[in-house]
């Protein structure tokens, strides 16, 4: 062996690239110790985050946030890391919302699992794009893998197939997009992906319940139906679509010469966290040859446990389905996903681009998954996080933090339910509380004294609860979605809400 040869060969890690202070903040081969301070200092934040928060929200006016944020000179960098995280500090952290305390109870934004939080460390780093094989190897069948273990979860064969997507506004759109585009092709052999809209696709109507998310709405006017397209069905008293009124309505809509092409139906509604009746609604997608798509965006987290799964009873038999990791699985955002009982459904989404998943390659031996995604190309590795979370935590362990927010959701809902001052709409399946404030002689005035409870606590920080309007009517609304909270934390707020309510009256 020339030794000299070996000895003269500088090792890579100690080549002395030019510039090589220019080019510290590159994450390459040399960066190793630039990278690991930021982060470190940028964990530091996140734990003071978690140590120092009593309230799950400073309090700060928009205005006084606003002239924060727009007192930076964005035409000068700060020197180093440690200035950069104090600033972002100032105008971030020490602000933001902390959903993982038990006076958070707002929106469906759960707090995270700490396998998931790993992963997205591993997820920005590495930033494997999950377009082809060639960009992500591993990735694409972690992807694969945990898309069959959620067709598996919700009662599909192995024909069922599916992609992560950024969130359950976006898997609504390709379940409305392939019901469309689906129903055109199979009965009126137009193809829309070649040919646009046919001409009467402004007859085309979609079922929706009254408490539907937004989403869908929007959708079908991306999908250039108009929301004129959505058809509102009725609602039973825990606003879950009504089957009868849902048969009438497909019947009126024929009649008047419009033609339906799919239901939507809730599986945990935003509003109440109910589920559609799926079975009955299935039955009679079956009998209308209608696409039926289950937005379980919220209610996906039934698919975890054992005590409650039967809820979900009939999601099996739809033709598409969302799932949102982000809303019940403890996922941070975003994960989500989009999963269809018939794989060659998904087929209807393809296009080859030559450069990146050209027409002859075989997709058995080299996977793209882009294939099967409409709107991203390229696309953040979140399928990471559910990995880390399922192979660290495993499926029952997350069931029983489903179990336990469901428990204490109806303990709440019947502790409400029993108190005078307040009115609950109805008890939830999963974990969203809508009552109101009643005490006081002037009906007309419930309206004000709510809304004046709910931007008190929100301004004071010291509660986040969120509202809903039901037939004109402003409620509070608590989402649980903590498997910390007690019943005891949720007596605390509804106290402070009384308080609230006194002063209103007290000054008015
Ligand atoms: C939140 C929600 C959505 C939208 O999901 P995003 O991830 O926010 O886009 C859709 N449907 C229901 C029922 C939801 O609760």
């Amino acid at each position: 062996m020339d030794t000299t040869l070996m000895n003269d060969k500088t090792p890579k890690d100690k080549v002395l690239i030019p510039n090589q202070d220019f080019y510290k903040d590159i994450f390459h081969q040399h960066a190793n110790e630039e990278y690991t301070q930021a982060i470190q200092l940028a964990q530091d934040r996140v734990s003071n985050f978690l140590k120092n928060n009593s309230k799950p929200f400073s309090g700060i006016r928009p205005d006084d946030m606003k002239a924060k944020v727009e007192g930076v000179d964005l035409k000068i960098p700060l020197p180093d890391y440690e200035s950069l995280l104090n600033e972002v500090d100032e105008l971030y952290v020490k602000h933001a919302t902390a959903y993982h305390l038990p006076e958070y109870i707002a929106h469906l934004n759960c707090p995270v699992v700490i396998p998931a939080l790993a992963a997205e460390v591993l997820i920005s780093a590495i930033n494997s794009s999950q377009d082809t094989y060639d960009q992500s190897a591993g990735g694409t069948f972690i992807e694969r893998k945990l898309i069959d273990w959620t067709s598996e979860q919700i009662g599909y064969t192995d024909n069922a197939d599916g992609i992560f997507t950024a969130g359950g506004s976006q898997s609504n759109l390709m379940g409305l997009l392939l019901a469309r585009d689906y129903f055109s092709l199979e009965y009126q052999k137009w193809n829309i992906k070649l040919d646009g809209l046919p001409p009467d696709a402004s007859k085309f109507r979609i079922f929706v319940s009254d408490k539907a998310h937004f989403s869908n709405h929007k959708n079908a006017w991306i999908l250039g139906l108009g929301e004129q397209s959505i058809v509102h069905v009725g609602v039973d008293s825990r606003y879950r679509m009504d089957p009868e009124q849902l048969e009438k309505a497909i019947a009126k809509e024929i009649e008047k010469g419009n033609i339906p092409i799919a239901i939507t139906a809730t599986a945990g509604t935003t509003d109440f966290g109910n589920v559609d009746p799926l079975h009955k609604i299935a039955s009679i997608a079956k009998r209308n040859n209608l696409w039926l798509h289950v937005d379980a965006a919220y209610g996906c987290g039934l698919l975890l446990t054992e005590k409650y799964r039967h809820l979900l009873t009939g999601i099996e038999l739809a033709d598409s389905v969302t799932i949102d990791y982000h809303k019940s699985f403890f996922q941070p955002i975003s994960s989500s996903a989009f999963i269809v009982k018939n794989k060659l459904h998904l087929n209807i989404i393809k296009h080859h681009a030559d450069y990146l998943n050209p027409k002859e390659q075989n997709y058995e031996e080299l996977p793209a998954q882009i294939n099967k995604s409409i709107i991203q190309s390229t696309r953040r590795f979140d399928a990471l996080k559910l990995w880390c979370t399922l192979r660290y935590m495993g499926k029952e362990k997350l069931g029983q933090y489903t179990d336990t927010i469901i428990e204490t959701a109806e303990k709440a809902a019947n502790h409400i339910d029993t108190d005078q001052d307040f009115e609950l709409l109805c008890h939830s399946d999963m974990g969203v509380l809508v009552f109101r404030y009643i005490n006081g002689p002037d009906q007309a005035n419930y309206c004000n004294i709510n809304q004046y409870i709910k931007e008190k606590l929100f301004f004071s920080g010291e509660v986040l609860v969120a509202s809903t309007k039901v037939d004109g009517q402003f409620y509070l609304k608590f989402t649980i979605f903590n498997p910390l909270t007690t019943l005891d934390d949720i007596k605390h707020i509804l106290n402070i809400i009384k308080q609230n309510a006194n002063d209103y009256q007290r000054l008015n």
